[in-house]
């Protein structure tokens, strides 16, 4: 590290990166492994754990080894910490026989802060025996790939338990973002680390907005999210990889910029989509989950949920690729009865009866999850163990909480109306009905003229839509998947309608806030700073320009809360702008002037 002659890692935190305190725990976790102990970092996605092995990297002598599981994560940490001046590279198969060697090289001769590997790599017996001597420490990051209790589990990681054996006297830094109990003690066991310093930050992304809307016509929700945000790029998640084919279409005709992103896509093809993502040429990603993390960008301002995910540790995950940066960003989810038996019936496939327990009951949480009508920020931090004092005022709960009422009149509408059509009527049938609709599809099938038509005219269809999604939910009716979502009744709607039996249901929300947040309440340092908005667009243009030249993504110049921060406090020198948040001293001296230059024009 001598390199760059710094000493602490208060220094390194503002010299090379340009930040001016630490997150907690970060400092802890730097001094621990500086102390030549191991640990076990679990943090929510954007909460810091990079800096937590990127410091003690630099200031060890020799190389870091960073394991990490994705290529292209890979290339995007280590272009962004070049272009903080820090001699990093990766090691994976991606590259060409040249390009390896000369990685080795410049790692056999020490000239290497950080090295990326795969897991696969960082095993095989002759690289560890060849570089073993400059190794100054490993991390090895999302750890949680090595557990099968885990969601994402990858067969490569688990040899990664060999590696302590290997190296016994570095410290080993494990960190992910996964955080349920069982999992934890499944990484700490497979990592085989040495009696490990544990720090649990808290999971809680409070810059995140959590809804959760009806699936009604889910194309047209998510096309009217996004054309509402005309300026934000964001990710929709589907479970098959023809949805996300024929969602990114759609999209395209709206004229919004999006792309598909699968497993079953050419590896090419595939690396295009995301750096054209990274680089804000596409402005939305619609992927399949399986390949979502593969995807990492500070900027990321929504996540959608087109798809019931399979459980809440992965739901959290993907929404968490959301705001990075801290800055606020919305997360939604499209919820939908069908998606559930969509979901168990493909976990109902899996022979193995032990996962197949496991994965309903998390399936379970999930739909409980969606399902709440309680805060959801509270429903999800204590799924994982943490709790809050307050509701959130963050959440659609909070925002506009749902109220219920004595719904047996409408239940019994609605049951009579499914009844009238001989249950072989799906609900959009069974809604026009209720509403009386004028169509052709009524006229046709006669139902035009029963008793029941426009026996509910006094709700709109998205109201009964609601309301018969709720008696679906509750087991009021049924929704025969398997034939045609036909409606169907149950043992217990004769209650209701014969036995004078009373229910209450949530009373369908006119219409869920799907506003924007606030840009200008940022969850971060920014805070109430009021940013001057032209000068701000003058600073992402030239920010636009330079990446453009460097070929890389625009935040590897600077990040939006960098920019934010230069266009409300507007520095006037040097000595200025190193204060900004993300201005370290490398970028300082290759961008300070470009930028001053720009504001000194205002
Ligand atoms: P994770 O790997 O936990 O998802 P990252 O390490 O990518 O998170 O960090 C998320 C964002 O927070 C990055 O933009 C990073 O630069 C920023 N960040 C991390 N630590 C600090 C800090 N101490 N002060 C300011 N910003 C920070
Ligand atoms: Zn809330």
């Amino acid at each position: 590290m001598a390199a760059i002659g710094m000493h602490s890692a208060q220094e390194v935190l503002r010299q090379v990166f340009g930040y001016d305190s630490f997150r907690p725990p970060q400092g802890q976790v730097i001094d621990t492994v500086l102390a030549g102990k191991d640990c076990f970092v679990l943090m929510p996605t954007g909460g810091g754990k990079s800096l937590c092995f990127q410091i003690p990297a630099l200031l060890l002598p020799g190389t870091a080894l960073v394991v990490s599981p994705l290529i292209s994560l890979m290339k995007d940490q280590v272009d962004a910490l070049v272009a903080n001046g820090v001699a990093a590279a990766y090691y994976n198969s991606s590259m060409s026989d040249l390009d390896g060697r000369e990685v080795l090289a410049k790692l056999q001769a020490g000239q290497l802060s950080l090295l990326y590997v795969s897991p696969e790599r960082a095993v095989m017996p002759d690289f560890i025996s060849r570089f073993a001597k400059g190794v100054s420490m490993v991390a090895i990051d999302e750890a949680h790939c090595v557990s099968q209790w885990g969601h994402d589990f990858r067969p490569e990681y688990v040899q990664l338990g060999n590696l302590k054996d290997r190296l016994p006297d570095v410290p080993f830094i494990a960190l992910t973002a996964t955080a349920d109990n069982q999992t934890r003690e499944d990484i700490l066991l497979r990592l085989n680390l040495r009696d490990p310093e544990v720090f649990v930050s808290g999971f809680d992304r409070p810059n995140i907005r959590y809804m959760v809307v009806d699936k009604s016509h889910p194309l047209t929700q998510t096309e009217k999210f996004i054309l509402e945000r005309p300026e934000d790029s964001g990710i929709v998640y589907c479970t098959s990889r023809k949805r996300t084919e024929q969602v990114a279409e759609a999209l395209r005709r709206h004229g919004i910029a999006a792309q598909p992103y699968h497993a079953g896509m050419p590896n090419d093809e595939r690396q295009k989509v995301q750096e054209r993502f990274q680089k804000d040429e596409v402005r939305v990603v619609v992927a399949t989950v399986a390949f979502g993390m593969g995807i990492d960008k500070p900027n990321v301002r929504f996540v959608i949920h087109y798809d019931l995910p399979k459980n809440v540790e992965g739901y959290y995950q993907e929404t968490g690729r959301a705001g990075r940066d801290g800055l606020p960003s919305e997360a939604m989810l499209l919820f939908g009865a069908g998606d559930i038996v969509t979901v168990r019936s493909l976990i109902e496939q899996s022979p193995n009866q032990r996962q197949k327990a496991i994965e309903l009951k998390k399936l379970q949480s999930m739909i409980d999850m969606a399902e709440a009508l309680t805060c959801r920020r509270r429903y999800l931090l204590s799924y994982f163990g943490e709790k809050i004092e307050h509701d959130c005022g963050n959440c659609d709960v909070c925002l506009s909480p749902p109220e219920s009422y004595d719904a047996t009149e409408d239940a019994k509408l609605a049951m009579m109306a499914v009844y009238a059509v001989r249950q072989r009527y799906g609900m959009a049938h069974v809604i026009e009905l209720l509403r009386g609709a004028a169509t052709a599809r009524m006229s046709q099938t006669g139902h035009d003229r029963l008793a029941e038509y426009g026996s509910g005219k006094h709700l709109n269809g998205d109201d009964w839509s609601s309301i018969i999604r709720q008696l679906v939910n509750l087991g009021y009716l049924w929704q025969d998947a398997a034939n045609y979502s036909v409606l169907k009744l149950t043992p217990l709607t004769k209650p209701i309608l014969r036995e004078g039996v009373h229910l209450s249901l949530a009373r369908p929300r006119v219409k869920v806030k799907t506003e924007r947040p606030s840009r200008r309440r940022a969850a971060t340092k920014v805070g109430d700073l009021d940013i001057d908005e032209t000068l701000l667009a003058a600073l992402k243009s030239l920010r636009r320009k330079l990446a453009d030249e460097l070929m890389v993504p625009s935040y590897v110049v600077f990040g939006d809360v960098t920019l934010q921060q230069m266009a409300a406090t507007k520095p006037k020198t040097r000595e200025d702008l190193m204060e900004v948040s993300g201005v370290g001293q490398v970028k300082l001296d290759r961008y300070g002037a470009l930028f001053l230059a720009e504001i000194a024009k205002y």
